[in-house]
Order: structure tokens, then C-alpha cells, then sequence
């Protein structure tokens, strides 16, 4: 590693299963959690390297709160790194919060999904709204003006008011940052063993452009496919991955992409905390190359620049294939091509008509 990247640190504990969730997460025991805070001490050392951001995913990555100062001890971390911790709205108790704030944590990313009770007994989460409000509250008493919140849209009955009283009511609670993602429903989870009667694609699409609208009414500016934040407070961690930008993945199920290659490491929390280093498999060899790098920056509503696609001598290709779809689904300019919100509903095909044609 020659310059400064993003460090990801995977925590796969959760205290239940939410039933729409494929993400890699255990029961949360005390025990296991520091054997594994351990374990990515370890592993941090090994590699080395300087990050000018850090990101703590999971899983609930916040049960951990008693092991984060150590583990971001043992890295070699800038002085202005954006820290994020994903946190669980139930758990979000000032102590925790204060002592997140102490190590040196600046961001924290809350998994509220809805500010609605039907809903969030619909998606099984384990917060109420009042939980939820109190988390964000809790955060700026703690310091953290930097904070983010998920919403999940196209959920069973949600209305578009539906969508405008979560976000106004996350809005009004200080979020600077809002993720805002379309229910699917994964293979292998309780959600896809049950009836549901959810939106059609049409009707997600419809509720996906009003809660673009609604964010940007809101002061929220798109910057990806889900994500919108107020000025400046974009997520330095995830751009990192939209523009093939190198970070290294620590953990159970981490994924990296570091000195030219993508790795990953196994499903498998015990092999993680048995090992004196990570078990990682190779994914790509030759990451980076035009498909990957469009197909990342395209998610971005920046887009991707006749500069960048020269650098693969791709420029003109771009450009005619652009050239062949909708105004309102790609915008055109004289520096590059970015999609519309529009183009983002059917963001697969509108990418791979770019790229192939
Ligand atoms: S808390 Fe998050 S990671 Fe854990 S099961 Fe629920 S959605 Fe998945």
C-alpha cells in the first residue's frame, strides 16, 4: 500500500435475523464478539498501511462499541479520516454513543428503515419509531454531527405520503446523509419463503422518483443510485468504492480490493478468529478495467468524464452509445455522461447499453 486507502472492518454479529436480511451476521455472544475484535487487531497489523477513512459494517457493528477503540488503535489512521460506525437504533444509548465519540468515531451511520410502526414491524426490526428518534437525538448530544440514516422504500401498502413522513421526520432530526434503498427480497431469507404482496417494479419505480424528489425538496442532493446527502457530507468511504478507489476488507465475508486485486475472505467467523492471518481467495486478478470502472461510476449522478474514458481510449465509444438512448434517461454534456434519476429506475440496462451498446 503506497497511499492512504479506505480500511472496511466486516462485524457479523446481529441480536436476531431481520427477516429480509442475506447480509453474513451470528447471534451476538459477548465472548466471540472479543475474540474477534482480536482477530482484527491482528490482521490490521499484518497489513499495515495508512487509511484516511474507516468504516465498521455489519452486521451491527455498534455491539462492539467496547472493542472499537482498540481496534482503530491498532491502525495507522489520518488525522481528518472519516470514521463510520453502523449502528442499530435500540442500541443507540447515550453511554455508548460518548464512548463511540471518544475513540475518535466522527460518523454514524443508523439502520432506522422507516420512522413508521407498521413498517418497521413489517421489515421484524427490533426499534420503534420512538427508539429511532431518540438515536439520533442521543447522537448530537454525544458530538456526532455527521450522521446518516437508512430508509427502505416499495415496502407492502407505502404510499408516497408514507415515504415523505420518514424522510421529513429523519430530515428534522438532523440527518445529514440519507440511504434509501428499494426492498428486495433475497433467496435463502424468511421473506422469500412468505407471500408478500409487494409493489410491482412500476409501482417501486414511481415510489423511488418520489423519494428522490422528496430528498431533494428536503436539501438532500443524489450523489448514487440510493444515496443523498446535504452538501459535504457525501460518504468519503463508500465514494471510495464507486471509484474503484483501493481499500482493504477485514473480517468475516470482507471483501478488498488492495494492490491491484480483489479479494475476498470466507463466510465463517470461527476460520476468521482461528487464523493468525485471513484466509482470503483471489476474485479478480486484473480489477479496474473499463466494464468495472463504468459500470461503478455510472451508479454516480457525477457519471463518468471523456477524460476517463480516454484513459481506455473509450471516449467516443461512450459517447455515440449515449448518444443512442433517451435524454431522460442519460444526461450529455460537453465533459461526460452521468444518468438521470429516470435512467437510475433501470440503472442495469441503461450501464450495459453504455458500455456494450
Ligand atoms: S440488523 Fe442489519 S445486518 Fe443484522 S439482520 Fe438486521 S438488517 Fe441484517
Amino acid at each position: 500500500m503506497t497511499r492512504d486507502t479506505g480500511l472496511y472492518i466486516h462485524v457479523p454479529f446481529c441480536l436476531s435475523k431481520c427477516p429480509y436480511c442475506d447480509f453474513y451476521s451470528v447471534r451476538y455472544g459477548r465472548e466471540k464478539a472479543r475474540e474477534y475484535a482480536a482477530a482484527v487487531v491482528r490482521n490490521i497489523r499484518h497489513y499495515g498501511g495508512r487509511f484516511d477513512t474507516v468504516y465498521f459494517g455489519g452486521g451491527t457493528p455498534i455491539l462492539l462499541y467496547e472493542h472499537i477503540g482498540g481496534i482503530l488503535a491498532a491502525a495507522d489512521i489520518v488525522p481528518d479520516a472519516e470514521i463510520t460506525v453502523e449502528a442499530n437504533p435500540c442500541m443507540a444509548e447515550p453511554h455508548i454513543l460518548a464512548a463511540l465519540r471518544k475513540t475518535g468515531v466522527n460518523r454514524l451511520s443508523f439502520g432506522v428503515q422507516s420512522m413508521n410502526e407498521r413498517e418497521l414491524a413489517f421489515l421484524g426490526r427490533r426499534h420503534t419509531v420512538t427508539q429511532a428518534e431518540n438515536a439520533l437525538r442521543n447522537a448530537h448530544t454525544a458530538g456526532f454531527d455527521n450522521i446518516s440514516a437508512d430508509m427502505m422504500i416499495a415496502l407492502p401498502g407505502q404510499s408516497e405520503d408514507d415515504i415523505a413522513r420518514t424522510a421529513e421526520r429523519l430530515a428534522g432530526l438532523g440527518a445529514v446523509h440519507i440511504s434509501a434503498y428499494i426492498l428486495k427480497v433475497e433467496d435463502g431469507t424468511p421473506f422469500a419463503e412468505r407471500e408478500l404482496s409487494l409493489p410491482d417494479d412500476d409501482r417501486a419505480a414511481e415510489l423511488y422518483l418520489h423519494t428522490v424528489d422528496t430528498l431533494e425538496r428536503l436539501g438532500y442532493r443524489q450523489y448514487e443510485i440510493s444515496n443523498f446527502a446535504r452538501e459535504g457530507y457525501e460518504s468519503r468511504h463508500n465514494l471510495k468504492y464507486w471509484r474503484c478507489e483501493e481499500y482493504l476488507g477485514i473480517g468475516a465475508a470482507a471483501h478488498s480490493y488492495l494492490d491491484g486485486k480483489r479479494f475476498c475472505t470466507a463466510r465463517d467467523i470461527d476460520a476468521f478468529i482461528a487464523s493468525p492471518v485471513q484466509e482470503v481467495s483471489i476474485t479478480d486478478e486484473k480489477p479496474g478495467d473499463w466494464e468495472e470502472y463504468a459500470m461503478l461510476k455510472l451508479r454516480l449522478t457525477e457519471g463518468i468524464t471523456f477524460a476517463e474514458a480516454a484513459r481506455f481510449g473509450k471516449a467516443g465509444e461512450l459517447l455515440a452509445n449515449a448518444e443512442k438512448l433517451p435524454r431522460s434517461l442519460v444526461s450529455i454534456t460537453d465533459s461526460g455522461v452521468s444518468l438521470t434519476p429516470e435512467g437510475f429506475v433501470v440503472s442495469n440496462a441503461v450501464i450495459g447499453k453504455l458500455i456494450f451498446g
